[in-house]
């Protein structure tokens, strides 16, 4: 992936997180005022087996860009996507220009 599609990428991911995070509060403060709301199904994928990043590690995520199954410590939880997709590397350039 080149550098200028991982950044447009990562800011995608960063305005969703952002939305998802509000629209939870809005959640909460609709529940509190006793204002019902239909309840959404959040299917949540099982994820069983060992990390296919490290290979040692049970996994508990699964990247949304390549698909592989990984532990934490070989995922980026912020943006969902693994550590072989966004090296540490990346990250840390990314972090220092752009956050
Ligand atoms: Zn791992
Ligand atoms: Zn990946």
């Amino acid at each position: 992936m080149e550098d200028e599609e991982i950044i447009e990428f990562i800011k995608e991911r960063i305005k969703k997180q952002r939305l998802e995070d509000m629209n939870k509060e809005l959640r909460e403060w609709m529940e509190e005022h006793g204002i019902k709301l239909q309840e959404e199904k959040e299917e949540e994928e099982k994820i069983e087996g060992k990390c296919e990043i490290c290979e040692i590690r049970d996994a508990k995520y699964r990247c949304i860009r390549c698909g592989k199954i990984a532990c934490m410590a070989c995922f980026w939880t912020m943006l969902g996507i693994c550590k072989e997709c966004i090296t540490e590397k990346q990250m840390k350039e990314l972090k220092e220009h752009y956050f």
